[in-house]
């Protein structure tokens, strides 16, 4: 579980582009937060900030009080997942979802099980011998999510992850997202540019437009009170 803080970051990228301004956002622990906003509005650059893979120009984010904004992206204990399925391609599915485990040397009776136990969550069971290239598109998101999820880390992120799918796969799969999430007792933040599926999926929205933050609130309260017509 994970209280998530941000204070005033900004980021403003080597070039010059800006691309987050000002930002201040609570994350409670357990929470499901979606962002959403228009291409370029500045969602993967919260996102990369809040893993450690970009990092903040200014303000600081915190995880349960401490301040982690220099805290290597290895040290965060955040899991996560992209658009783009990024698994090794030389390796079999079971080892690329065992690999977070094998890295944390956890015993190979323990991995095997578990690897057992989120492939059958996954419906992946039956293709742990393949190599990657041998499934569909479906398919491999779900062994990226089996990676992702095989842990239990304080924090999900997620980058539309199911951005490349077809609408049936989309709503079957946000379902199993949104279990784990509740299973894990993570904190998960996840950008769409799907309202419907922010609103299926999520404990509360987050609106950016231009880098800044517009409204965060539930689904309903987005709807009932708009700060902001866009
Ligand atoms: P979103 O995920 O909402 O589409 P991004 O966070 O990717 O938006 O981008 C926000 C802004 O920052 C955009 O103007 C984008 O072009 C710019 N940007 C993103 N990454 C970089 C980078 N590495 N260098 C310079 N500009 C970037
Ligand atoms: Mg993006």
């Amino acid at each position: 579980m994970a209280h998530i803080t941000i204070n005033n970051v900004n980021k403003i990228y080597p070039d010059g582009t800006p691309a987050v301004s000002n930002l201040n956002m609570e994350i409670a622990s357990g929470e499901f937060l979606c962002i959403i906003g228009p291409s370029g509005c500045g969602k993967s650059s919260t996102l990369r900030m809040l893993a450690g893979l970009e990092e903040v120009s200014s303000g600081q984010i915190l995880i349960d009080g401490e301040d982690v904004s220099n805290t290597p992206a290895r040290d965060r204990d955040i899991a996560m997942v992209f658009e783009n399925y990024a698994l090794y391609p030389h390796l079999t599915v079971r080892e690329n979802i065992s690999m977070p485990l094998v890295a944390r040397n956890t015993p190979k009776g323990e991995t095997k099980s578990r690897v057992a136990d989120i492939a059958a969550r996954l419906s992946i069971e039956s293709q742990l011998d393949k190599k990657p290239a041998k499934l569909s598109g479906g398919q491999r998101q779900r062994v990226a999510l089996a990676r992702a999820m095989i842990r239990n880390p304080r924090m999900f992120i997620m980058d539309e992850p199911l951005g490349h799918l077809e609408a049936y796969l989309r709503i079957e799969l946000r379902r199993e997202i949104r279990a784990l999430h509740e299973s894990s007792g993570g904190t998960t933040m996840y950008i769409t540019h799907d309202q419907e599926e922010a609103a299926a999926i999520s404990d509360r929205i987050a609106i950016m437009y231009d880098g800044v933050l517009q409204q965060v609130g539930t689904f309903e309260e987005l709807i009932d009170h708009p700060v902001n017509r866009m």
